[in-house]
């Protein structure tokens, strides 16, 4: 095991955090006089619950994780920027991130004043972890990975993400975004082995909550203690938590499973679409597609109604679209369009 405590900041470990009216008594019952709330019910008068513990015990009942290794933040972003506080010194050290990848590790980065070393993935979009491992030195705290990635949409190779767990001594920060599309398992199930790991999960995508901003990170409970202690102390508002308790209730199965096989739909179509050069395999809600003169064809499906990503100035992504997959529906009008589209 590795002492991952070693690599964090000597002022985040010795912090005192900030103690809520809610942490000095916790019972349910009473007249509450101690956190110069108004006392005049409308349903948010009251701060909410800093430790968010009815969610969790329902996020741990469908992710079966304990509650100890759950922390929930506002989106994903919370814990990325976290992390860099929690373990990054700023001006000495350092990340390493995949490249194309997604951009915000590198925004928290460059806010946190910390460098961001970008590796390449290979031209098929996988991993080498020999080739990121090389790029460490003692100053690195952070190891970035995504998948299945983003942009490209392809699942990394276990093997290699499990090579990087292995020969790093500081944080592997593995975001699972998409893993509800995904044939790959997720590593959740390795987390009790791991304890140099953060899987970061959302609400955002496979949910359908991205309105309500919920991000969610697993790990060792020493970890997540410290996530606890550094975040906002009400960083997840009521009306989220209460909306989310009851959104968690949904079965999302069935849309997950349709949005699948319009993926596949989709890649039968475009492959069978001339000026689509090539379709990145996807264990996403999206496709990366390499198409003739991409920035005219995304203006071209503008003016049909249809918004995609131009990813064409992404390292490695060359005239590229990056498309979501939609209804039924609009996955045929994306068709239609893209059969029409001039040459
Ligand atoms: C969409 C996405 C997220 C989700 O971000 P939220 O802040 O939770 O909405 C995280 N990581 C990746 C790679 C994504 O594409």
């Amino acid at each position: 095991m590795k002492n991952i405590l070693t690599k964090v900041r000597k002022n985040i470990l010795n912090l005192a955090p900030y103690s809520t009216a809610r942490d000095e008594y916790q019972g349910t019952f009473g007249v509450y006089l101690d956190a110069n709330e108004s006392p005049y019910e409308n349903g948010f008068n009251r701060y909410p619950d800093p430790y968010q513990k009815v969610l969790k015990q329902r996020v741990s009942q469908i992710k079966n994780i304990d509650v100890r290794n759950i922390f929930i933040g506002n989106g994903s972003d919370e814990p990325i920027d976290l992390a860099y506080r929690v373990f990054c010194e700023p001006g000495i050290d350092n990340v390493v991130a995949i490249s194309p990848s997604y951009g915000m590790y590198k925004v928290a980065a460059e806010i946190n004043n910390v460098e961001c070393r970008e590796v390449r993935l290979e031209d098929d979009f996988s991993l080498d972890a020999d080739k990121l491992l090389s790029e460490v030195d003692n100053n690195t705290k952070i190891i970035f990975l995504c998948s299945p990635n983003n942009p490209t949409g392809n699942s990394l190779c276990i093997k290699e993400i499990d090579k990087i767990i292995d020969n790093f001594e500081g944080v592997v920060i593995l975001d699972e975004a998409y893993i509800d599309f995904s044939k790959e398992q997720s590593y959740l199930t390795k987390l009790a082995d791991c304890d140099n790991l953060i899987v970061l999960q959302t609400l955002s995508k496979a949910w359908g909550m991205a309105g309500l901003r919920l991000g969610l990170a697993f790990a060792s409970e020493q970890l997540i203690e410290i996530f606890t202690r550094v975040k906002y102390p009400y960083n997840i508002n009521t009306l989220t938590q209460v909306t989310v308790l009851k959104q968690l209730d949904v079965d999302i199965s069935a849309q997950i499973s349709e949005i699948i096989s319009q993926r596949e739909w989709l890649v039968e179509q475009m492959m069978q679409i001339d000026i689509i050069k090539k379709i990145t395999p996807s264990d996403a809600n999206f496709l990366l597609i390499k198409v003739e003169r991409a920035t005219e064809l995304y203006i071209d499906l503008i003016q049909a109604g249809i918004i995609v990503r131009d990813r064409s100035r992404v390292v490695g992504c060359a005239d590229s679209l990056r498309i979501s997959v939609g209804t039924p529906e609009e996955n045929v009008k994306l068709i239609q369009i893209l059969r029409d589209a001039r040459r």
